[in-house]
């Protein structure tokens, strides 16, 4: 291409190409050496019939020799990811990446198999979690990647704007929605996808990976007590041999503290559930973690009188982190 390209200008000024035109030995020589010398072909995955694996330099056209498609890099993006970010389902432009990391291309990402690499375009791509370091292709073909953050890979991978929606629910308040904005890295999205559908499968997978325990290096961890209130019986109801319950299913963000509360188990004394459901809000929490993320989570408050005091009991929540 880039030959022709060079041979072809000097045609344009008359009579200057007609001298110009027996190109110098060294020069026909050297444009010889530079299109000799043979592009580096990749391993890619076409992104039409996903079983053939087909030769390919480094943002050339893919051509398929199985079904005979031509793609160009930019045809083998697609315009919108459907992502979960810390639990949270979104979606995003998938804008074009930087061509500065090993794992990620605009055009693809990197998988391993037994042969070693091989590109998965990203309109090929089923799901990735990137944090489990495991993509799954449109014919359900699995395939490990590496771990993009390590820094012989990626040190800086590309980011993504995000907004997600999370709601404050309060007892007696009518539930109000709240947006965040922020930025994360491909790294630490939790799951891309391309269809709703495809992502809905990837949280299972997800959520099965983890609770298998499969992913030890980075256990799920419980948001911990940081303060526990005291607890003092309304004197109204306050008497030597009180002895009940109350449990408040709290939600706790993972940067603003409580977000949610309702009352799962009642004491049956109005008094005492609306003192435990207030007492259950001052609990103070650190954040729960997913995978080593930081995310929202669902705890437990148990709010136990005893006479005229008692005591505060956190569990974590039967429902786990992925409920909204
Ligand atoms: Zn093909």
């Amino acid at each position: 291409m880039r030959m022709r390209t060079v041979g072809s200008t000097p045609a344009t000024p008359g009579g200057v190409a007609r001298r110009r035109l027996p190109a110098p030995a060294w020069l026909l020589l050297a444009l010889t050496l530079v299109t000799a010398i043979p592009a580096h072909a990749e391993r890619w995955i076409c992104p039409d019939c996903p079983s053939e694996v087909v030769e390919r330099a480094r943002g050339a056209e893919l051509v398929c020799p199985g079904c005979g498609t031509h793609y160009t890099v930019t045809e083998m993006a697609p315009p919108v990811a459907y992502i979960n970010v810390s639990t949270r389902d979104t979606e995003i432009s998938w804008f074009p990446l930087a061509d500065s990391c090993r794992i990620y291309r605009p055009d693809g990402v990197e998988g391993l198999d037994d042969q070693g690499a091989i590109w998965v375009p990203w309109t090929a791509v089923e799901w990735y979690i990137p944090r489990m370091r495991l993509l799954r292709m449109i014919n359900g073909r699995e395939l490990a990647t590496d771990y993009a953050k390590d820094l012989t890979y990626c040190p800086s991978p590309p980011k993504f704007a995000y907004e997600v929606t999370d709601s404050l629910t309060f007892p007696g308040k009518p539930a109000t929605v709240f947006k965040q904005q922020g930025e994360y890295s491909l790294a630490e999205l939790f799951i891309i996808a391309f269809t709703p559908e495809a992502r809905d499968s990837a949280r299972v997978r997800f959520v099965k990976e983890v609770e298998a325990g499969k992913h030890p290096r980075l256990p799920r961890t419980e948001p911990h007590v940081m303060r526990l209130p005291t607890v003092a019986a309304p004197p109204s109801v306050a008497k030597a041999d009180l002895k009940a319950e109350a449990v408040v299913e709290v939600r706790v963000h993972e940067s603003r503290g409580i977000i949610g509360a309702h009352m799962v188990k009642s004491t049956g004394v109005a008094a005492l559930d609306s003192d435990a459901m207030r007492l259950a809000q001052t609990v103070s929490f650190s954040t729960a973690g997913e995978l080593g993320v930081m995310v929202p989570s669902w705890v437990e408050v148990h709010v136990h009188y005893e006479g005229t005091g008692g005591r505060v009991e956190v569990t974590p929540a039967r429902h786990g982190f992925w409920r909204r």
